[in-house]
């Protein structure tokens, strides 16, 4: 049973939907019961139905964030410096939350996804503890308000629970915010999320998930407890050679890479989704193939914090699943994390098309689905009944054919093209508004200056 859908069948009409492949389907008649889709039917109306104003197509889905680092956007570009003067700055805010602000926090966070026509979160969780490390009464109080926080807005949640133990391959002590993020042992670790995962067992719209931070936060003894106790089938994501620094220390401390010692642990899975995968080699490339484990890029933060410009057509041509995240929510506009895959592509070979318009729609919806544990196959008998509605009367889209549609969008649309939302055939968002965005801005608005007022 899911908290988020409505109980009514439900039909409604579009006049183009992409249901899958390079081109639009045209008069399509969707039915929804029970939150799910009970049939798609194109090229026949039918008589009856709710008509949707504009083209139609599946929820898009955001498979890595970091929900309180939106506090920062637009805050740190005057200072200048590197991923790792940012990462100074990300800590200072990951210092200040409380359960009950970042309840606050993520839910403006979240709405301001749900308006964006993002239906579903992979939500990168390690603001675990209190400030040294104490855990709260319930260890999981912060999750379980990320996960409350993502049910106001009205999407979907795949809480990805980090493990984080060290500062660095060489034992370096933790700082007081990064105790915040430490369960201090990995089985401690487990057993958390053990008692989170069965807190939402019966509930389709909260997966939980495993996150080893990175390389350099978990020890190569914990990476190999996870792989022995992860139920099977649990997503599990980390963050994978964003920097070269990381690969440098890693190649130091263990011969291997990054994706090298995630290989002899026995992480790489069909159910491994490598986060950035920035600076990875083409013997990284074959390992992630070999164990059908997916990427996800995260374009607009990658570019953001001059991580550098990943190996996208490598890793496609090899046949490895790329998903797409706002990760820092620099931005948070799925269209542009899609099209920044092949925009960095094209800037990095000099040529042009090197992804197709579909695959990177499949990139923003059901292989970012599948990277979270929902599974949805798009506007498909059966999948979620997740769907959006962009609006062709858009500025940006003026001039739009049926024949070029799909195209249109993927690399002219924005967020803010985003018209109706629904998620298990419920809509959250009506003509670009949601019923709780002016309450919860708030606390974004007054987020920054309670914590510090000025610019860095
Ligand atoms: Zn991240």
């Amino acid at each position: 049973m899911s908290p988020l859908h409505s109980d009514q069948a439900t039909t409604w009409i579009a006049d183009l939907a992409w249901l899958g492949g390079p081109t639009l389907a045209s008069n399509v008649r969707i039915e929804v019961s029970d939150g799910r889709f009970s049939s798609i039917t194109a090229g026949d109306p039918g008589s009856h139905g709710t008509r949707l104003r504009g083209i139609v197509l599946p929820g898009l889905v955001n498979a890595h964030s970091h929900a309180f680092h939106r506090l920062l956007r637009g805050k740190t570009h005057r200072q200048g410096g590197d991923f790792w003067v940012w990462r100074d700055h990300m800590y200072e805010v990951a210092g200040s939350l409380t359960p009950e602000s970042y309840e606050k926090l993520a839910t403006a966070v979240f709405i301001e996804m749900a308006m964006a026509g993002i239906t579903a979160v992979g939500e990168f969780h390690y603001v675990h503890h209190q400030m040294g490390g104490d855990p709260y009464a319930d260890s999981n109080e912060m999750g379980h308000v990320l996960i409350r926080a993502a049910r106001r807005a009205g999407i979907r949640i795949s809480l990805l629970d980090v493990g984080y133990f060290t500062a660095g391959f060489d034992d370096e002590p933790l700082s007081p915010v990064q105790s915040r993020f430490s369960d201090r042992k990995g089985s401690v670790w487990l057993e958390r999320v053990a008692e989170l995962t069965a807190a939402y067992e019966d509930d389709a719209d909260v997966v939980v998930g495993l996150a080893p931070h990175s390389v350099r936060a978990v020890p190569e003894a914990v990476l190999v407890e996870v792989a022995e106790r992860a139920p099977t089938g649990t997503p599990l994501h980390i963050h994978v050679s964003e920097q070269p620094a990381e690969n440098r220390e890693c190649l130091n401390a263990t011969t291997l890479t990054p994706t090298g010692l995630l290989d002899r642990v026995g992480l790489l899975g069909p159910h491994t989704t490598l986060v950035h995968a920035t600076h990875v080699t083409a013997a990284d490339i074959d390992l992630i193939v070999d164990a059908g484990a997916g990427v996800c890029y995260c374009a607009s933060t990658e570019r953001d914090l001059a991580d550098g410009i990943g190996p996208a057509a490598d890793l496609a041509a090899a046949g490895i699943p790329l998903s797409v995240g706002s990760d820092s929510h620099a931005v948070i506009d799925i269209f542009e994390e899609a099209s920044g895959i092949e925009m960095h592509a094209r800037l990095a070979s000099g040529r042009r098309g090197v992804f197709s318009p579909h695959e990177l729609m499949e990139a923003a919806t059901v292989s970012g689905s599948a990277s979270l544990g929902f599974s949805s196959e798009g506007l498909a008998q059966g999948s979620p009944a997740d769907f959006i509605v962009v609006d062709p009367d858009s500025p940006r889209l003026a001039g739009l054919s049926e024949d070029t549609a799909l195209e249109m969008i993927v690399f002219a649309a924005t967020a803010s093209d985003v018209r109706d939302v629904f998620v298990a055939g419920r809509q959250i968002v009506t003509d670009r508004a949601h019923p709780g965005w002016a309450d919860a801005r708030k606390a974004i608005d007054e987020g920054w200056a309670s914590l510090r007022g000025t610019p860095l």
